[in-house]
């Protein structure tokens, strides 16, 4: 009989040995092994049952890395503690908590536990529902590379440091609702196989969708605003971004449009953040704002490109004509020079030709309104180009 348990290397085995496993790297324990499991877990010498707070506080290190958790066997496995799914809730983990490459058989309950370092469930694996909800991450969490295979719920959970759920797959709905991230959190190339929530959620730190997979979308922002309160303007521009990717996945194209608008303006306020004195930077946004922002909203209404091109055609119109009478400088009718032209109306059909680049030349400007003239067909120009990005941007997604 082999006395070496296969997972020995994680240095964390039980004296107990059976099948070529210690008993809590066992990875498939009958009844009795599972009663006995969850007993030796907790009877350590550093571990305290508060009964009456129905609570387990761990005052050591968790060393339970590779360790197979059964499904909770519903007997007692200890004076006054129950070996049930909720046995890890409201547990005070005082120390560092090694769970790196377990295997949770059953549902697991971490519900209002307290992690008072730093937690580490890399690579671990879960098969059952997992509730951490209302928990409460003192250390850094290491959650990347895990896999979830049913409902995974973080709602109303405090990251009180960086939180890393990168390269984890969450097979089941995942439930970030409410949750607090004070620092930093990583998502980079998670699968969300079902729909992402993060909604009432507030997120401090950097936010990090790289990559993120989300295959039945996310709520991170709304088209009236955030759903989440994010701080930093690059977060927001990232959460932005997976949102206006998850409605467009969704054929929602329009609420997709408003998301990147909002994309868009988050970058602005990012890059003035990173370089706050810069006055180019400063100048260019100015630009930016003025020139795809306020006309067309970065290229995604053309109905507001409509009414830009209207109101520039009349306030070139009104230039003309006020220039005509407080100045030397006049519009003329090339088949009656004498005297200049004053209607409006023909100070419109001046303007609307400026503007659409075409210039017959039967109305022309004189003294300083043909650098006005000039000016209005390069304004002209533009706002043309942008009609042609428009509906070239809607048509090639479609
Ligand atoms: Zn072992």
């Amino acid at each position: 009989m082999n006395d070496q348990c296969r997972k020995s290397h994680f240095g964390n085995c039980s004296d107990i040995r059976a099948e070529g496993y210690c008993l809590f790297h066992h990875p498939d324990k009958n009844h009795k092994q599972s009663q006995l499991f969850y007993a030796q877990l907790v009877d350590e010498e550093d571990s305290d049952y508060v009964e009456d707070d129905d609570q387990l506080v761990l005052a050591g290190r968790a060393d339970w890395a590779g360790y197979v958790f059964p499904p909770p066997t519903g007997k007692p496995a200890n004076a006054g503690l129950t070996a049930s799914s909720r046995l890890f809730a409201n547990t005070v983990f005082s120390r560092e908590v090694d769970l790196r490459r377990a295997r949770f058989d059953g549902q697991v309950d971490f519900s209002g536990a307290r992690f008072e370092d730093r937690v580490d469930f890399t690579g671990s694996t879960f098969s059952g529902h997992v509730s951490f909800a209302r928990s409460v991450f003192k250390g850094g969490a290491f959650i990347n590379h895990c896999r979830f295979a049913s409902r995974a719920d973080f709602s109303g959970a405090a990251f009180r440091w960086d939180a890393n759920f990168s390269f984890s797959e969450f097979v089941g709905p995942a439930r970030f609702a409410g949750t607090l991230f004070a620092a930093d959190a990583s998502f980079i190339a998670t699968i969300f196989a079902r729909y992402a929530e993060f909604t009432g959620g507030e997120f401090r730190g950097r936010l990090d969708f790289t990559h993120t997979v989300l295959r039945q979308g996310v709520g991170i922002c709304d088209a009236g605003g955030e759903v989440s309160r994010i701080h930093r303007p690059d977060a927001r521009r990232e959460a932005f971004r997976i949102q206006k990717d998850s409605l467009q996945a969704n054929g929602r194209t329009a609420d997709a449009d408003e998301m990147y608008v909002q994309e868009m303006r988050s970058r602005r306020q990012a890059e003035t953040h990173r370089t706050p004195g810069s006055l180019s930077i400063r100048l260019s946004h100015l630009l930016e704002t003025m020139l795809v922002d306020w006309t067309c909203k970065y290229a995604t209404s053309w109905q507001r490109l409509l009414v830009t091109a209207v109101v520039l055609i009349f306030v070139f119109a009104g230039i003309y004509h006020s220039g005509g009478m407080l100045s030397t400088a006049g519009i003329y009718d090339m088949h009656r020079e004498d005297e200049p032209v004053t209607t409006f109306g023909a100070m419109l059909y001046l303007s609307a030709q400026t503007f659409s680049v075409l210039g017959y030349g039967d109305l022309y400007p004189t003294g300083w309104l043909k650098y006005i003239a000039g000016l209005q067909s390069l304004v002209g120009g533009f706002t043309m180009a942008l009609f042609v990005v428009i509906f070239a941007r809607r048509w090639a997604r479609e």
